[in-house]
């Protein structure tokens, strides 16, 4: 039995599974690991022995926005009470204990209001200076370095910048509270192998069809429902998409489908896509498509050849005692298809993917463009926070105010979380792909 099955079979993660086999003494390498009998015989005791059946981290993340949801509505009864203790003590510290704040430091960008609470100034001093120099800002805006430093120039206060490098991931690490969110997964593959196809298929509309309608003809990113919950896939043109979902040292794809057809083989694109994977650490699923252009028997051979063609580049499939997980397929017709998309929800549980929708927003932008009639647009997805409507931003040399946004079905939507890719119109001008998009300027 294979640690998923197990998982399934309670209703639990494979993650929750492989913990308690860890701790009694099997360590296993994934949830496609098969567990030795006297493990399953050591599971099924473990879990019978825990009075309350496990949660699923599906589940939890349900539940989690569920309590925060009574809490929403616990902090407005109480909201008075919170509001004259927080309120009452920094006033209380600036009558009696005033002091000139001459320095301070900052290791990043950081929201207006807790720069203003550093510099021992209301958020409506900071948000005055800022709007006299041309940003209308609001107190959740982080502000970049730069801006923190021009703040402190104003005020006569010195701003030193303790370290600045790679501050974007060190940034995106920094939130706690997270919630599981959607995996987002990316095609890749040498041509023809039929990436557009299998996009298509999930899309379950050709792109020819969808290019007549207006803003939607081509997101970038679309939700993809599974059984077990959605999956965002990235609709990137090429493997050169891969280098700017890199960039800025932040990886914005969890999992790669590589995409082989399995009379053709490993190609050079193929290799190509699995250097780019494995250079940024990003897990590869193998599926093998077009199986239905072939007899049984030339399926088996053309299988065999591939995964052998793939252990040549290191990518040791199970069949062949690796941890990889190859799903033959049909992006035709769909055959095999949702047992990949089962796959890689499995393999997304193990990612523990978590982001925090209360954090500011923090949005990677995967396309932008001119649109007749709403100026520059672009195509972001939060990978943390959450982007309103009414929300301003700044994005690279551009900022604006979400004025609208549309989410991958064409809906127009009140607000965006995280993994959610959404088309963003309000810019005042180009947004630079590959740049970040925040309320919040990173
Ligand atoms: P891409 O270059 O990787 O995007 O490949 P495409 O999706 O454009 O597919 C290339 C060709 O292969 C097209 O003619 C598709 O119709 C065909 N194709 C793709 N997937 C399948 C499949 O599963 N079965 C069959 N028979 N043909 C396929
Ligand atoms: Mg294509």
């Amino acid at each position: 039995m294979r640690v998923y099955e197990f998982a399934k079979e309670k209703d639990i993660s494979s993650k929750e599974v492989l913990d308690v086999l860890e701790k009694g003494g099997y360590k296993l390498a994934s949830h496609m690991s098969v567990v030795p009998e006297e493990g399953v015989v050591y599971l099924k005791k473990a879990f019978s022995a825990k009075k309350e059946k496990p949660v699923s981290s599906v589940k939890k993340a349900v539940v989690v926005e569920k309590k925060i949801e009574d809490k929403k509505i616990e902090i407005k009864q109480e909201k008075p009470v919170v509001k004259t203790f927080e309120s009452a003590r920094p006033r209380r510290f600036n009558r009696f204990e005033k002091k000139e704040i001459k320095q301070i430091s900052i290791e990043q960008p950081m929201p207006l209001f807790e720069v203003a609470k550093k510099m021992g100034k209301s958020d409506g001093d900071l948000i005055y200076v800022l709007l006299k120099s041309g940003s209308a800002c609001n107190r959740n805006f982080v502000l970049p370095v730069e801006t923190i430093k021009t703040l402190g120039l104003s005020f006569g206060i010195q701003v030193d910048v303790l370290d600045t490098s790679g501050s974007v991931e060190k940034f995106l690490s920094t939130s706690a509270n997270g919630i599981t969110r959607w995996p987002i997964v990316v095609v890749m593959g040498h041509v023809d192998h039929g990436k557009t196809t299998l996009l298509d298929y999930l899309r379950n509309k050709n792109v020819a069809e969808k290019e007549k309608g207006g803003i939607t003809q081509h997101l970038g990113a679309y939700e993809v429902d599974s059984k077990h919950g959605k999956i965002v896939f990235l609709d990137t043109p090429g493997h050169e998409a891969f280098s700017y979902l890199r960039s800025r040292g932040s990886r914005v794809t969890d999992i790669a489908i590589l995409i082989v057809a399995a009379e053709d083989g490993v190609k050079p694109q193929t290799v190509e896509a699995i250097k780019h994977a494995k250079d940024s650490g990003v897990p590869i699923i193998v599926a093998i498509n077009k199986i239905d252009k072939l007899s049984k028997t030339e399926l088996a051979s053309a299988l065999q050849n591939v995964y052998r063609e793939l252990a040549d580049n290191n990518v040791l499939v199970e069949d062949w005692g690796g941890e990889v997980i190859s799903i033959p397929i049909s992006a035709q017709t769909g055959a095999g298809v949702n047992e990949l998309l089962e796959m890689i929800v499995l393999q997304s549980e193990m990612l523990d993917l978590k982001a925090d929708p209360k954090a500011p927003a923090q949005a990677f932008v995967l396309e932008s463009n001119l649109e007749k009639g709403l100026g520059p647009v672009a195509t972001v997805i939060c990978l943390e926070g959450t982007l309103k409507r009414g929300d301003y931003f700044s994005c690279g040399n551009s900022t604006g105010k979400v004025r609208v946004l549309i989410n991958s079905a064409g809906d127009r939507i009140n607000q965006a979380g995280p993994a959610v890719p959404v088309t963003v119109v309000g810019f005042d001008n180009f947004a630079e792909m590959g740049g970040w998009l925040g309320n919040v300027a990173l």
